[in-house]
């Protein structure tokens, strides 16, 4: 792997980002959504608070991946591709579908967007310039089935905050026992659907890059399900109870 030196210190500080990140949770929940609560600071409305700590990832995405030396290879315009097709829907699509009412933390606003910023920064850099994929990466099966696990998680992720947010009528604010799709089997399956997508970037860039944020996703991601499945269990007595957290019949 060539560029170790500044670039692989940045790949380190995600890994290491993820360690901080799991341990945190393990004693924090993350103040928002339904765990926003007083004494973190000053809140911003949730819809603008999604854009302006999600939009990096393109515009930094876009902006890094210009200065790539394999900017108009094939496969490094397929990644993009893909990379866009996910961070244009959560910066800028999924935040406007939103019901507003929900507030954040600025704090988390600025945590994000910093995260953003570095990871958005590695995964295009590697694309567009270290990975230096020839075409034939196209038809490798590490990039196949990362793909479709790309794919198939944003089908699930996607279908599942459309169910999320289809339990509120206009104006509501309060929280239901969410049906159907992957909900027959898991309480977050917009969660388990955005791993699975982070682990099929991983393998499609077959990358320490990619490898970053498929394990900082789940540091995030995993203590935070478990949370909403216990909030789940402990506020709604007729929760079904075959239903697990993340991953069916596991966890
Ligand atoms: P949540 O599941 O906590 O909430 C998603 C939306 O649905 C919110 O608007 C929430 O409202 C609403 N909602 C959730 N449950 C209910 C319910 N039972 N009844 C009514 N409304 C409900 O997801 P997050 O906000 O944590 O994350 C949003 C997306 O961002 C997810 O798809 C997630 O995968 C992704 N994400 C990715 C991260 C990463 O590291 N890659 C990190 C964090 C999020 P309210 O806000 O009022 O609770």
């Amino acid at each position: 792997m060539g560029g170790i030196g500044w670039y692989g210190g940045l790949v380190a500080v995600e890994f290491g980002l993820a360690v901080v990140t799991v341990v945190a949770l393990l004693w924090i929940k993350a103040p928002y959504g339904r765990y926003q609560r007083v004494g973190w600071g000053p809140t911003v409305s949730a819809r603008v608070g999604w854009v302006v700590m999600e939009s990096p990832a393109v515009l930094v995405f876009v902006a890094v991946f210009l200065a790539g030396a394999h900017r108009t290879d094939l496969v490094a315009l397929v990644l993009l591709a893909m990379w866009l097709c996910h961070y244009v829907y959560r910066a800028f699509v999924y935040p406007l579908l939103m019901r507003p009412g929900s507030r954040m933390p600025v704090l988390v606003v600025a945590l994000a967007m910093a995260f953003n910023v570095l990871n958005a920064t590695v995964n295009a850099w590697w694309v567009a310039e270290i990975g230096g994929y020839a075409d034939s990466w196209l038809t490798d099966p590490r990039f196949l089935a990362g793909a479709v696990l790309f794919f198939a998680g944003l089908a699930v992720h996607a279908r599942s905050d459309r169910t999320l947010r289809r339990l509120r009528a206009p104006g509501e604010t309060g929280y239901r026992i969410p049906y159907g799709g992957a909900f027959r089997w898991v309480s977050s399956p917009n969660y388990s659907g955005e791993i699975a997508q982070w682990c099929g970037w991983a393998l499609a860039t077959w990358s320490p890059a990619g490898l970053a944020f498929a394990v900082y996703t789940a540091a995030n991601l995993v203590p935070r399900a478990i949370d909403h499945h216990a909030w789940y269990r402990e506020r709604f007595p007729d929760y079904p109870a075959d239903r697990r957290a993340l991953v069916p019949h596991l966890l």
